[in-house]
């Protein structure tokens, strides 16, 4: 037996949910990167279920090997963990794609299924290779790039999308005519058709909120936390992201399919909020989810504490005795309140955003956060005896500089002052498309070097400060704005080692000239 298969064995033992079904249809559902990071995710745990609900279907999952280098060099099979089959005998292989830099995994994951990355060597030969189908929350702003290797790309939320592919794929005489039929309805991508147009992204269904944990396992980022949703979407308008309102609301140019009633799943309506964009569970519904075995509940959504009703949510999951969880805090949406019971509840890091250097920077994407929101934070995090203050912060944005650094210095050495410990996580902004800011260019990467380098100096010994090296946030910032020809160079970078030189040489090269083909 190979560590590889063995690694699988091991964590399949530490599950507690897993679905193992025999159909006439199976899909295996890939995600593109190591197992403890796809596991952690919501929408690959709901398609899973979903499709596993399905009558005459059976989904499997595979992962990126944690050691893609070691894979590859000791030629391993890419295989699911339910039936250990290798991923190539699946009619259907589907990838869920978080964001851009996973793109790398989506070609390593090819490559070692045996499967060839490019849609078109595929359709060359005689074999008759596996659909392959990319989702995912890189489909929410540009998945031009995982064109080439696609057949077809699903477009937002896809709850509702997975029965209908698979009724298609059934109902298909051959690939062709199943592309055709695909093209032709909503919210699919199929790039050999649709060449680089893409379509509106889809909205689920009231009857798919909340989502919420299949498997529970300790080996994910979130250890044995049990996940579920407390709302989808978010009301708010921040210019920098895709998951602000307009940039998905279904009354905005995006598609809902009609509801299937294949998952299972209480027909029960989520509100929307008044201000449109944001679909809120009701308490009820929340708590109705958790299974009693979960001894740690993480409530996930874009804009939790946007949810009125989250005081009454953290009072019975710690009334219960369990741990919580929250995956997003808005720093002026913190009380007493919330605060105290996120204490009780065993979460010891306060993790808000600031996204922006100053409050020009601020002000200027909308991002509705002020300097005194934070220092309300802090003082929270302090009276609560939580052990730290986590900052998210952008670098870059448009128009930025060095003064709005040095403001960034001065708000985090008071922010320093008053909570146990700040840790300030500093990610270079990347413009998506989709947003008001698509097209805004990307800093140059030594003055991003420099603007870090003046907080790691100036907050020395008062701040931890994280974040990857800028020049992969001018990868992403290549993809996000790129299209089909810069997919076609993430395989060429995938290939040769995916280190920084192998990409930048990769999107210097011919194949990937062109930017924004659309
Ligand atoms: S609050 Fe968060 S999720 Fe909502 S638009 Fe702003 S950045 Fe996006």
């Amino acid at each position: 037996m190979t560590p590889f298969r063995r690694l699988r064995q091991e964590r399949l033992a530490a599950e507690r949910g897993t679905l193992f079904a025999q159909a006439e249809l199976a899909v295996a559902l890939v995600y593109p990167s190591p197992y403890h990071v796809g596991m952690s995710s919501l929408g690959f745990q709901t398609i899973y279920r979903v499709l596993n609900a399905l009558p005459g279907v059976a989904a499997e999952r595979a992962f990126l090997p944690d050691d893609v280098t070691a894979a590859r060099r000791a030629r391993e099979i890419l295989a699911t963990y339910e039936s250990q089959r290798p991923v190539a005998d699946f009619p259907i292989v589907a990838f869920s794609l978080a964001y851009e830099l996973e793109l790398a995994g989506l070609v390593h994951c090819l490559d070692l299924a045996g499967i060839p990355a490019l849609a078109a060597e595929r359709d060359a030969g005689d074999r008759r290779w596996p659909l392959v189908v990319v989702g995912g929350p890189l489909t929410f702003g540009n998945p031009l790039p995982a064109g080439p290797m696609a057949d077809v790309i699903v477009m937002g939320e896809a709850e509702d999308a997975a029965p209908t592919l698979v009724r298609a794929f059934r109902a298909a005489g051959d690939k062709r005519a199943l592309l055709e039929t695909l093209a032709a309805t909503p919210g699919c991508y199929v790039p050999s058709l649709h060449g680089a147009r893409l379509p509106g992204v889809l909205a689920a269904s009231d009857a798919h909120v909340p989502a919420y944990s299949q498997i529970v396992t300790r080996q994910t980022e979130l250890g044995d936390m049990f996940l579920v949703e407390a709302a989808r979407g978010c009301s708010r308008t921040c210019d920098y992201c895709v998951m602000r309102r307009s940039s998905w609301e279904p009354s905005k140019g995006s598609q809902a399919l009609p509801h299937s009633g294949s998952a299972g799943q209480s027909p029960a309506t989520p509100t929307r909020s008044p201000s449109g964009g944001m679909r809120k569970v009701e308490p009820e519904r929340i708590l109705a989810r958790i299974p009693e075995h979960a001894r740690r509940v993480g409530l996930v959504g874009a804009a939790v504490s946007d949810h009125p009703r989250l005081p009454e949510i953290l009072s019975a999951l710690v009334a219960s005795g369990r741990g919580v969880g929250v995956s997003s805090l808005r720093p002026d949406r913190l009380d007493d309140e919330v605060v105290s019971l996120l204490a009780r509840g065993g979460y010891r890091t306060l993790t808000v955003a600031a996204d922006g250097a100053s409050q020009r920077l601020r002000d200027q994407v909308r991002r509705g956060t002020s300097e005194e929101d934070l220092l309300g934070a802090a003082r929270l995090c302090r009276t609560h005896g939580m052990a730290a203050l986590k900052v998210y912060t952008l670098l870059g944005l448009p128009g930025e500089t060095m003064a709005d650094v040095e403001d960034l210095l001065r708000l985090a050495s008071e922010l320093s002052a008053i909570a146990p410990r700040l840790v300030l996580a500093v990610a270079p902004f990347v413009a998506k498309r989709n947003t008001p800011l698509a097209g805004s260019p990307f800093e140059d990467i030594a003055r991003l070097e420099e603007r870090l380098g003046r907080l790691r100096v100036g907050l020395r010994g008062r701040a931890k400060i994280m974040g990857d090296p800028p020049k992969w946030g001018w990868i992403e910032y290549r993809l996000a704005q790129g299209g089909l020809a810069e997919g076609r160079a993430v395989v060429q970078a995938a290939r040769a080692g995916g280190g920084f030189a192998a990409w930048r040489r990769a999107l210097a090269s011919d194949q990937a000239r062109s930017v924004l083909e659309t």
